[in-house]
């Protein structure tokens, strides 16, 4: 099978696995594993914080720091296509009692500062306390710019919000803004990043931050489940994924803009080849037969998402000639 529905199916490498069966481990709870320290203490050098935490999933490393920058009653911004207010069932409402107030997202992905500003509550006993502005990078694929990025912390230094970033896909952001990735984390109080993605772990996210903002987030975590034990075994992937990872999603950015181009010489398909940015391509069927396509398509052992656009998302599990065999199946799909 050729996986082009998400860049989260990618299998971990040989080199991960034998990591995994000689990761040195400890009691996570106990603060034990140094295989997890080492990671948390890379992690947080590597992306410019003071501390780190190792967390399951990218969900639970949102909920965590929303949870942990708000209480009760508080509310935070967002895009309303935010994963951390669609994707994540509530969970900040639900498990936090923190209310989110969702903002149409703009068509680049950011959220307009003067809409994020009229959404701040006033200082009165009828409204929740807006405490926080919640971005994501990349967000559907598409990069937040560094200059939008620099204007959300000064905006939210005049308001007096924190700045969260659901960095999922952070490292795809920073090859393509052609930057260290410490020039994208250095705008923000918080940063969630996924090493299951494109990345290439086959488990868990990583939540930093201030010291005592992760120790905030390290007692949510044990309160939600996620405190694990022998966790070294999944932190010796996840090492491999963050120090390695980063350098080969320019081969997915490359795959994705070839995929667009491809996609582009197929009449029946609508597509802007320019709105494929890092590694995620969006395509509409303009005989509504989406559906039909992917079913063909899973036939031919290929597995993409449908729906409207349609979804397309290369990785290191896919390459160039896999690319071609996509597009000479859609072709022949049309043609027939
Ligand atoms: C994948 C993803 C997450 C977290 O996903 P998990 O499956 O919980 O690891 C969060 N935000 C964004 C933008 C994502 O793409």
């Amino acid at each position: 099978m050729i996986d082009f529905r998400s860049d989260t199916v990618t299998r971990p490498s040989m080199e991960m696995r034998e990591a995994m069966a000689c990761a040195e481990v400890g009691d996570d709870v106990y603060g034990d594993d140094p295989t997890v320290n080492s990671l948390q203490a890379y992690a947080a050098e590597r992306l410019g914080f003071e501390s780190a935490l190792f967390t399951a999933t990218g969900t639970q490393a949102n909920l965590l720091a929303i949870m942990s920058h708000c209480g009760r009653g508080d509310e935070y911004l967002c895009g309303q296509s935010a994963h951390n207010y669609r994707y994540e069932g509530g969970g900040a409402a639900v498990l936090g009692s923190v209310q989110p107030q969702p903002i149409e997202n703009e068509p680049d992905g950011s959220i307009n500062l003067e809409k994020a500003r009229a959404a701040i509550k006033a200082d009165d006993f009828h409204f929740a306390m807006t405490r926080l502005l919640s971005l994501e990078n990349t967000i559907g694929g598409r990069v937040l710019s560094l200059d939008y990025q620099r204007q959300a912390r000064a905006f939210c230094d005049d308001h007096g919000l924190l700045l969260h970033l659901d960095g999922a896909r952070i490292f795809n952001a920073a090859v393509k803004s052609n930057c260290d990735v410490t020039e994208i984390t250095g705008h923000y109080d918080s940063v969630s990043v996924c090493l299951s993605k494109g990345l290439g772990a086959p488990v868990g996210s990583l939540l930093l931050g201030s010291k005592a903002f992760i120790d905030r987030a390290t007692r949510l975590r044990k309160m939600v489940g996620g405190g694990m034990r022998q966790a070294g075994i999944l932190a010796a992937a996840g090492r491999i994924a963050l120090e390695q990872g980063p350098l080969r999603l320019f081969e997915d950015h490359d795959n994705a803009n070839y995929l667009s181009a491809g996609l582009a010489g197929i009449p029946h398909l609508e597509i802007n080849p320019d709105s494929t940015q890092t590694n995620i391509v969006y395509a509409r069927c303009r005989t509504g037969e989406a559906e039909q396509l992917r079913s063909y398509l899973a036939d031919q052992g290929i597995l993409i998402t449908a729906g409207d656009p349609i979804r397309f998302v290369t990785h290191l599990d896919v390459n160039r000639q896999d690319v071609d065999r996509l597009l000479g199946a859609i072709r022949h799909f049309y043609q027939s």
